[in-house]
């Protein structure tokens, strides 16, 4: 093997100070009979074991072997030297410099033998046998490489065998985002340029939150057992993100413009419409002089942003608990252009979200006047946006986790 920079270095170190003691021998002692009382002899020490470990690990890259067998034997004759569990260097340098140092140095061991031990899982036989060529292939060139050491150690060139730059790298797959987490992400966009501002809430929630704070009474039908996913008595998982409504008007107060991404949980049977949890947006807009106009203008605009300028917006009454007057929004199908298909059920619409103007119990238990302020507020089911937008026909789809049907966003 070729003299490297290293041998040259240490070997002129050798000669200035005519030190007898072999790399094995030093490990076999404790720091204190090698009289290395200062970090910069301990830095010292553990900068030549480190050459040393990779002049060998060079010197069988290099060398290389005759066969594969010769290859995994040489390999593991190394590995052992080094790494043995019991008499292996590395575990010697833990029993006799690391365990039996100073108060003082200790730290300062303990932080080399790491950078030690990160560097001699190099040696591995697995890593090696990867490294070393067997001869009749490719000859693996010395190459230059400057690596810096640990803190308080001076770096040290020393020679890595050159990567063949020609083969083919490993190829790992690359992931893309979920379409439903997309889909919210665009929504969230398109409101975040309005002046709205995100909020979170939990999705474990207390009935009063989830059910009477929004004016559901008792006798709603959503209370009852078949929709609602209950933890105990006063606790459910929460069936829609509304009450972080409720929540943000407690906060924040009024005026208010905000929307609320997040999951939702029903009890309801799985089909091709319906999953036991899924995604919401609502959004909230609370000030003084608040209409339906406004409430209107800024979802025909969201609307439009969202499934293109061409489509047409139609509003047309509805009933929930917490808004009043109650609308639905629907919007000219995106499938025909309204001119009926089976998406639409041949009527050319399709409804899209609810909304209505906050009813004035829902401001009052937020905290909110409603003598003085007045509110609109919508809901929409992310999956079903990603549905139209993508023409997807079963929400199940977004829950299997088929790399076939993800892989397409
Ligand atoms: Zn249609």
């Amino acid at each position: 093997m070729a003299e490297s920079e290293t041998d040259r270095r240490s070997s002129s170190r050798h000669a200035r100070t005519r030190d007898p003691l072999s790399i094995d021998e030093k490990i076999s002692r404790t720091l204190k009979d090698l009289e290395a009382t200062t970090s910069e002899a301990v830095a010292e020490l553990f900068a030549e074991v480190t050459a040393a470990m990779e002049s060998e690990r060079q010197a069988l890259i290099e060398g290389g072997a005759a066969d594969e067998r010769e290859r995994s034997q040489k390999a593991k004759e190394l590995r052992d030297r080094w790494l043995a569990r019991k008499g292996g260097l590395v575990s010697m340098i833990d029993e006799n410099w690391l365990k039996p140092a100073s108060k003082e140095l200790k730290p300062g061991v303990g932080r080399a033998f790491n950078e030690l031990r990160r560097r001699a899982a190099a040696l591995e036989t697995d890593r090696l046998i990867q490294d070393v060529p067997v001869r009749g292939g490719a000859a693996a060139l010395p190459q230059q490489a400057t690596l810096k050491f640990g803190a308080g150690v001076p770096s040290l060139k020393i020679t890595e065998a050159a990567t063949d730059l020609t083969l083919p790298g490993f190829r790992r797959p690359l992931g893309s985002i979920h379409p439903v987490t997309q889909v919210m992400r665009e929504i969230e966009e398109i409101f975040l340029g309005l002046g709205f501002a995100i909020e979170s809430g939990p999705e474990i929630e207390s009935v009063y939150y989830n059910f009477d704070a929004l004016n559901i009474p008792e006798t709603h039908p959503a209370r009852d057992d078949w929709d609602t996913l209950y933890v105990n008595s006063e606790t459910v998982l929460r069936t829609h993100t509304s009450p972080v409504q409720i929540r943000a008007m407690e906060k924040h107060g009024a005026p208010l413009y905000i929307i609320c991404p997040g999951k939702a949980y029903r009890h309801d049977n799985p089909d091709s419409t319906h999953a036991t949890m899924f995604h919401q947006v609502e959004g909230l807009a609370v000030d003084t002089d608040i209409s339906f106009a406004d409430l209107k203008g800024t979802l025909d605009y969201f609307a439009r942003k969202f499934f293109g300028d061409k489509i047409k917006t139609n509003f047309t009454p509805s009933f929930f608990p917490f808004t009043e007057p109650s609308g639905e929004l629907s919007i000219s199908c995106v499938f025909c252009g309204g001119e009926g298909c089976r998406v639409c059920k041949e009527s050319g619409w399709v409804e899209v979200m609810g909304c209505g103007m906050v009813h004035p119990e829902v401001l009052r238990h937020g905290g909110i006047d409603p003598d003085r302020y007045s509110g609109w507020a919508f809901g929409l089911g992310v999956e079903r946006f990603a549905m139209m937008k993508y023409d997807i026909n079963d929400i199940q789809l977004f829950q299997q986790g088929d790399v076939r049907f993800l892989e397409q966003f």
